[in-house]
């Protein structure tokens, strides 16, 4: 356990990373603390990029969330455009870009990165979406007053980036055509009947979307550096021609340097209860993979709010004593805004739950739905009710009964 005055070093310069830092100067915490991040700009949010800033409706400062002052407010040394290369536990030694430094106490949060469609490599048109620098090539690609942009719109995959970016090119003028490999869209996320109702959303702002079909072949004019995408060669055949195409396929997590370090990596940095991945070394965010005691379950959440809390429980974690440390037990909560909409989750939806909508209507996109199973409130979906949501998710943080939420929606009517 790194004492007072000894250094932590923090991978990865984002959110969880970044609330790592703010949660080891809030505990007390003097030492050096070193925050390195191969990205070559300072920690900034994420959520806006495939929203408000995607649309230009906001601008990068709404999107920083590490400026000068708190730099030094948090003391920080902070090494942007630094990539850990290497790890050895056992000895407490880092790699950054090949060279060796000693750390008293580590914190991964390294995040992931967006899996890509096989061939699009260097393909002009073709972009994914997990940077500000590729919110910004996507924005400039786009319709935008005074320029006309990409007419044609193809958005490969109907998980959160396809339908954020859908929603945002709409908004913005474009065609869009969604493709998504599974029935429905967010099937594995919300089921198969509440997907049904985002396919429903989408449809109904003019989206064409194509589910149960995988993308074959991307069409490329040119050669070399000149590639152009020119459409899409469905599995079922379907040509699509495309101005744009954004992939928004899921993520791998930036586990790979971590190679030979002595720590379990097995989809993500796998930690105990805790968060703590080895003596001295917690993980957190998207990269950290753990049994949350509250379900049992070994998970890696890749929302907001996870990597927030995670961030902070995993800092405490580092300056606790093994007899001080408390498990990671959140229920966890994302949101996400599509068109006029926001869709909010709590809790967990298994797509074998009883769903059932307890106030509002799934035609007019303004609800809530309960997911439960054996007498047990599992889950809460809300569409632009986030009064309801919070108080139902409060019921959810205390272990509460199926009937407990009828009970709690009933006074919604
Ligand atoms: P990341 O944000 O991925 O950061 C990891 C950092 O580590 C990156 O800067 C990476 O470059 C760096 N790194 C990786 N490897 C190394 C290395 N070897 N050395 C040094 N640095 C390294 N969630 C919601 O709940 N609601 C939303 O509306 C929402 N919208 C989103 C919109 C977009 C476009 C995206 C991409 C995500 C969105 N999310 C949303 C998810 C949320 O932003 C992520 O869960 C969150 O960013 C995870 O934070 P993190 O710090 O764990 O990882
Ligand atoms: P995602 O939410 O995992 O969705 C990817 C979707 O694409 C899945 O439905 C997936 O189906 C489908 N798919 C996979 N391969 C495909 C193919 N070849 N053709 C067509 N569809 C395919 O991932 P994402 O939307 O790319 O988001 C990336 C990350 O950013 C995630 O971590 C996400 O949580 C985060 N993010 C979150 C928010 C938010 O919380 N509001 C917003 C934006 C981004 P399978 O499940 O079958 O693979």
């Amino acid at each position: 356990m790194p004492t007072r005055r000894d250094a932590v070093t923090i991978v990865g310069a984002s959110l969880a990373g970044l609330w790592a830092a703010e949660t080891l100067r809030r505990e007390g915490f003097e030492g050096r603390i070193s925050l390195v991040g191969d990205e070559p700009h300072a920690p900034y949010d994420r959520p806006p990029l495939s929203k408000k800033y995607l649309a230009g409706a906001v601008g990068r400062d709404r999107v920083d969330l590490l400026g000068p002052d708190k730099v030094a407010e948090l003391d920080l040394d902070l090494r942007l455009g630094c990539r850990a290369t290497g790890l050895d536990v056992a000895g407490h030694v880092l790699e950054v870009d090949g060279v060796a430094e000693p750390f008293d106490g580590l914190v991964i949060a390294t995040g992931a990165r967006c899996r890509t469609l096989p061939g699009t490599d260097g393909v002009a048109g073709v972009h994914v979406l997990r940077t500000v620098d590729d919110a910004d090539a996507i924005a400039a690609a786009l319709p935008a007053e005074g320029r006309d942009g990409a007419r044609r719109v193809v958005v490969v995959g109907a998980g959160f980036i396809g339908a954020e970016v859908a929603s945002t090119a709409v908004d913005a003028g474009a065609e869009v055509t969604m493709v998504e490999a599974l029935d429905e869209p967010f099937g594995r996320v919300l089921g198969a009947e509440m997907g049904a109702v985002l396919a429903d959303l989408h449809r109904s702002h003019g989206v064409d979307l194509r589910t149960g079909v995988g993308v074959d072949e991307v069409l490329v004019d040119g050669t070399g550096d000149e590639r152009r995408v020119t459409g899409l060669c469905l599995a079922d055949g379907t040509e699509l021609a495309a101005d744009l195409v954004v992939v928004g396929i899921g993520v791998v997590p930036n586990v790979e340097w971590l190679e030979g370090s002595g720590l379990t990596v097995d989809g993500g940095v796998v930690c105990d209860e805790t968060c703590l991945a080895a003596p001295d070394v917690v993980a957190a965010g998207d990269v950290a993979r753990w049994t949350n005691p509250r379900y049992g379950e070994s998970v890696r959440v890749e929302h907001w709010d996870n990597a927030v809390q995670q961030g902070a429980h995993a800092a405490r974690r580092l300056l606790a004593t093994d007899e001080e440390a408390e498990p990671f037990a959140p229920v966890p909560w994302f949101w996400s805004d599509q068109y006029d909409r926001k869709l909010q989750l709590a809790g967990r939806a298994h797509p074998d739950d009883e769903v059932r909508v307890v106030t509002g209507s799934t035609d007019e996109f303004r609800f809530v739905a309960f997911y439960g199973r054996d007498g047990r409130f599992g889950g809460v979906l809300g569409m632009n009710r986030p009064r309801h949501l919070m108080q139902a998710k409060a019921l959810l943080d205390d272990g509460a009964s199926w009937d407990d939420a009828l009970a709690l929606a009933a006074d919604w009517e």
